[in-house]
């Protein structure tokens, strides 16, 4: 390991106040070097984030730095333990198997911490490697830049590291390293560790940096413990709504997977809905069907009832700790939701029988299955209210008088008419969110450019990110470096990006993702 003086850049100065814990929280140790390790992408955007001088982007030695092979001045490595359930199935302790925490910044945008995953073994590593393949590494890289393209809370990422080394999985792939970053990785099951193992002091501790850190609001509550719980409860609620309206599945939603701080984190097999089916399930190696799309909302509150578990010794009453989370999970869901999807359906203003018509929406498009992302863009573009004629009179006369020519209305829906086998099935809906959109009516432009604006084009697909790893795999980076440029606007028309915005093709039907990463 290089000294860390001998850098010859400025960093900023770290402030690593998760190391400040007491030892028990983790073990401090070194990542292990990655021979020859080269940029496989880079997001300038976290690099901003951070405040890194533009000139590290440039120099040899970052690539070095974020392989693990050289500390940066101020880091103090570790990696921390913590427990979960997984699956549903209390699975004792876990912890960074893979990840390297090197510490955090301050700056004016925020509290950062760094963080190496795939840098080599830790003392949690259960027996496994250590490591991370570029495959999982590219899909987390890109995803969570993308999630936050889209306005979800998530972990960022900084950049990808590769080289050349193997790693075996099914098959011998090679290593990668992603930095990620954000506020803090402290995860529900940080919290079920200490728990678990009757420990209320370290429990205590551990609220107690949280609460100091990140939420110092709850301080002057009458519990601060009560308050953060309700804290994290509400937050929990929001991200699901967030991951339903953009049809994200993380795939892994087990409470060592579960950020206190409502951000996505730990991507892996995660996916993006397609043809429109609730029960889809996006892990390979989910066979329950634990984690569908349907279920998420349920499992977030699953999952915060094991966290209000692990809270009792800090709330002393079950009541007031169940209570904390079914007074906030709920509301805080329907209500983000609701708001998500008045927007995605382009209602300015909500009515009282907008859940019904909400959920009705869901149950044609899960009989009809269309493209989500697809189906709500093309919508974005429709005429709510009159229907504007392209071709022959607008109006028709009928024994009952002028009617809107329904050829001309047949073209007007044509582009998202052609996304159902059953074309009579999308116009009955479109008339009823016609009628819906006549109840608060507001002059088309705006509804058209707020609808694209709350309605993505471009979301990290399985294909396009399969796309993207079987040309790094060859060396060839480039499209994780277009795919990334992309996904940063995920509302903007991107003419040179059309492609992404495209269905699944043929070769990528029986594409399957798993744990294995
Ligand atoms: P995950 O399902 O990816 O959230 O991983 C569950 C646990 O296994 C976490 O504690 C990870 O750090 C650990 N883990 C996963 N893959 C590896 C690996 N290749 N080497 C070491 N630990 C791992
Ligand atoms: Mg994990």
């Amino acid at each position: 390991m290089n000294a860390p003086q001998s850098l010859p850049l400025e960093f900023p100065v770290f402030d690593n106040s998760f190391a400040a814990l007491p030892e028990a929280f983790y073990t401090r140790l070194q990542p292990q070097s990655l021979p020859a390790p080269y940029v496989v992408g880079i997001s300038s955007e976290v690099a901003e984030l951070l405040g890194l001088p533009p000139a590290l982007l440039e120099s040899p030695e970052f690539a070095e730095i974020f392989a693990g092979n050289r500390q940066l001045p101020g880091a103090e490595p570790l990696a921390a333990v913590y427990s979960g359930h997984q699956f549903g199935v209390w699975a004792g302790q876990l912890g960074d198997g893979r990840a390297h925490l090197l510490g955090g910044l301050r700056n004016d945008l925020g509290h950062w911490e760094i963080q190496l995953k795939g840098a080599g073994k830790t003392p949690y590593s259960r027996g496994a490697d250590g490591r991370a393949v570029l495959r999982s590494s590219i899909r987390e890289f890109l995803c969570s830049e993308a999630m936050a393209g889209l306005g979800v809370p998530t972990t960022r990422a900084l950049c990808i590291i590769g080289a050349d080394y193997p790693v075996r999985r099914e098959a011998i792939e090679t290593a990668a390293v992603v930095t990620r970053v954000a506020p803090g990785f402290v995860r529900f099951g940080s919290f079920e560790h200490w728990s678990s193992r009757r420990k209320p002091l370290e429990l205590q501790q551990l609220a107690d940096y949280v609460i100091d850190t990140f939420r110092p609001e709850c301080r002057v509550a009458p519990n601060p413990y009560d308050a953060l719980l309700r804290d994290v409860s509400r937050r929990t609620g929001e991200l699901m709504a967030h991951w339903m309206a953009v049809g994200f599945m993380h795939g892994v939603m087990n409470t060592d997977n579960m950020s206190i701080l409502g951000l996505t984190l730990d991507y892996g097999p995660f996916g993006f809905m397609e043809a429109f089916d609730a029960g889809h399930i996006c892990n390979h190696s989910d066979h329950q069907g634990r984690y569908t799309y349907r279920n998420q909302p349920h499992v977030g509150q699953w999952n915060l009832y094991r966290l209000a578990d692990a809270f009792l010794p800090l709330i002393k009453s079950p009541q007031q700790a169940r209570a904390a989370v079914d007074d906030t999970y709920g509301d805080a869901f329907a209500m983000a939701f609701e708001r998500l999807m008045l927007a995605k359906l382009g209602l300015r203003n909500g009515l009282p029988d907008d859940e019904e018509f909400i959920g009705n929406t869901f149950a044609f498009l899960q009989q009809h299955r269309p493209d989500f992302t697809l189906f709500f863009r093309t919508l974005s573009k429709l005429p709510a209210v009159k229907i504007e004629s392209t071709a022959g009179p607008a109006t028709i006369e009928t024994t009952a008088g002028p009617r809107v020519n329904p050829e001309n209305q047949a073209k007007t829906d044509a582009p998202l008419r052609d996304q159902f086998i059953d074309p009579a099935a999308c116009d009955a809906w479109l008339a009823s969110w016609r009628a819906r959109q006549a109840q608060t009516p507001w002059s088309d432009a705006e509804r058209q450019s707020a609808m694209l604006a709350a309605n993505p084009k471009y979301v990290l697909r399985n294909w396009l990110a399969e796309k993207a790893i079987r040309l790094a795999n060859k060396k060839d980076f480039s499209e994780v470096h277009r795919l990334l440029t992309c996904l940063r606007k995920p509302y903007d028309e991107q003419p040179e990006f059309e492609e992404y915005a495209a269905l699944p093709p043929d070769w990528a039907r029986g594409l399957e993702v798993s744990c294995s990463s």
